[in-house]
């Protein structure tokens, strides 16, 4: 008897749920996926535009010697021990990493919550997975994490530095800690570090171990799609023999070579996010709400009742991230991307009404 033909695909596959991209109405206040809210001015557009218009549209892109590695050591200054690998968005070099250690019996460690790509990653290699919970005030369970080393000698670990999606940056000592301990490569996933007062970028090259990880598509260019992995050549070399021939393309790495050219107008906006990140916690710790101190461009908060606030703010065109039900942790939780001053303002308005109501 002929097996059903959808038999063909795995069956783990199809028993997954697809990525949901939130599907944004017009003219909605969009903070569900951290987006930087601001673009180029005009000059800056018009500049860009010239730009693209001469990229080599007919020839294969080669990342390796577009300049773009130099533009981000210099922009970033990595160190020159580290050598740097480029992603299509940090998101490819996550499957990479993954792809690099997949063998059998090799296991994945992360935190939980934290970044969904790397338990979905793990699972997709065929890969054991281990999450170890948080703590409550999503700080990290550093006796939790060693022992699990210890018991599980992963291949590679996951520590997304802010994390997401709490915001709250682990200590220093705590990530140290764990690469101390770890017997494996440890991806400090630095996806929101220009938003952090601490990194780890200036220690890539130094250890074996260490890959730190970044982009810049929350500093102003999730569009172009441009992530980068720093660490010590003995795995970047490996890394980099994995790397789809062609996976960066012309437009983007031209583009990305421009954005590092407009560092002063990217410091501004961050300033700016950093600034408003602050008057957003206090305004909702004024309206009664638990909000965990963030180093990241978004806030993450607890409320009486999550589904109302999320339910409340889309009926007005504002899109946050419901977190209530993806992890026992986020119970009543809800992430809110850091917004201009006026959408944050917006956001404020719109609580209060909730809040008064009560
Ligand atoms: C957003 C995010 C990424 C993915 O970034 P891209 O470069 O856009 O793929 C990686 N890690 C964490 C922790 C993130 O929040």
């Amino acid at each position: 008897m002929n097996k059903p033909f959808q038999n063909i695909i795995r069956s783990d596959i199809r028993a997954m749920t697809a990525y949901a991209v939130a599907d944004v109405p017009e003219g909605s206040i969009k903070l569900d996926a951290m987006e930087m809210p601001y673009r180029y001015p005009e000059n800056l557009q018009t500049e860009l535009s010239n730009l693209l218009a001469q990229a080599p549209q007919n020839l294969y892109p080669n990342p390796a010697t577009s300049g773009l590695p130099e533009a981000l050591r210099q922009a970033f200054s990595i160190p020159d021990t580290a050598q740097i690998v480029l992603g299509n968005g940090s998101d490819e070099l996550i499957q990479l990493m993954t792809m690099l250690v997949a063998q059998p019996g090799a296991k994945i460690l992360a935190l939980e919550p934290s970044f969904v790509m790397y338990r979905h990653n793990a699972q997709l290699f065929g890969m054991e997975y281990i999450g170890v919970p948080l703590k409550s005030d999503f700080s990290m369970d550093v006796d939790a994490v060693l022992e699990a080393i210890e018991k599980h000698q992963p291949a590679l670990i996951f520590i997304a530095y802010p994390n997401n999606p709490t915001g709250v940056c682990f200590k220093r000592e705590e990530v140290e800690a764990v690469l101390d301990a770890a017997s494996g490569i440890v991806v400090v996933d630095e996806a929101y570090g220009a938003f952090s007062r601490d990194s780890f970028l200036s220690a890539a090259g130094s250890c074996e171990k260490l890959v730190v990880m970044r982009t810049l598509s929350k500093i102003g260019f999730a569009g172009l799609r441009i992530g980068y992995a720093s660490g010590h050549p003995v795995v970047m070399r490996e890394l980099a023999k994995i790397v789809p021939p062609y996976n960066m393309n012309q437009l983007s790495l031209t583009a990305a070579k421009f954005a590092l050219q407009q560092q002063s107008w990217i410091n501004g906006c961050i300033d700016i996010l950093k600034r408003e990140r602050q008057r957003l916690a206090l305004g909702l710790t004024a309206l009664g709400m638990e909000v965990f101190s963030s180093e990241a461009n978004f806030v993450t908060v607890r409320v009486n009742d999550a589904l109302n606030v999320f339910e409340t703010l889309k009926q007005n065109n504002i899109l946050i991230k419901k977190l209530h039900g993806t992890h026992p942790l986020l119970e009543q939780c809800l992430r809110i991307t850091v917004g201009t001053p006026e959408q944050n303002d917006a956001v404020l308005t719109i609580l209060k009404t909730i809040s008064l109501k009560k």
